[in-house]
């Protein structure tokens, strides 16, 4: 990302709201929003990449986030709530107050809960809408631990759709595996996140 192009772009934007460019607080105001924008975007420079134990502690090149999965003999729910924020790709307005739930039910292949953080914070960090952010955290999991059932449902503000006079409140969910044709497996995870 060219830090210096996003600052004119803002210089612009900000000109044709009508905003004064010399105005004190608004000085910096293009700066800060280029600073901004590498944090809230930066799965286009960066990739998730699966290591196994044995490379855990070897050194990952720039833009690489390492994810290690390891080998288990757990079989029960495992859950996480993640918070995260992301940004509509409608409107470029945030997605703010995102909670992600998580669960798993492992085969042999498990990775560390806090993993689950930067695989649901990596997904958030580009223009999303929630409906593939929930995909496309799902079929991460799925296709990398190849679990007995993995369930996710994120419940997120959108602030396009609360400009919009609606409440901008949404839920998504999707279900692999087990969860898929055992309501009880649902019922387990439903209950634990309530
Ligand atoms: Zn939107």
């Amino acid at each position: 990302m060219n830090t210096q192009k996003i600052e004119e772009y803002i210089r612009g934007i900000l000109q044709e709201i009508g905003e004064d460019l010399e105005r004190e607080g608004i000085k910096y105001t293009p700066q800060r929003v280029a600073r901004l924008y590498k944090n809230l975007f930066y799965r286009y420079s960066k990739k998730l990449q699966v290591m196994n134990e044995a490379e855990r502690n070897t050194k990952v090149e720039e833009g690489i986030i390492p994810i290690t999965i390891f080998n288990t003999e757990k079989d029960g729910l495992l859950i996480r709530k993640v918070h995260f924020i992301s940004t509509c790709e409608h409107h470029l307005a945030s997605i703010t107050n995102g909670e992600c739930w998580v669960g798993i039910i492992p085969k042999n292949k498990l990775l560390g809960m806090n993993k689950i953080d930067k695989i649901v914070k990596y997904f958030a960090a580009g223009l999303q809408i929630q409906e593939r952010l929930t995909s496309e955290i799902i079929d991460w999991i799925n296709n990398n631990i190849e679990p007995k059932g993995v369930i996710v449902v994120i419940k997120a503000n959108h602030m396009c759709a609360e400009l919009q006079g609606d409440n901008g409140h949404f839920t998504t969910s999707e279900v692999r595996g087990v969860f898929l044709d055992k309501p009880e497996a649902r019922a387990e995870f439903l209950s634990l996140i309530r």
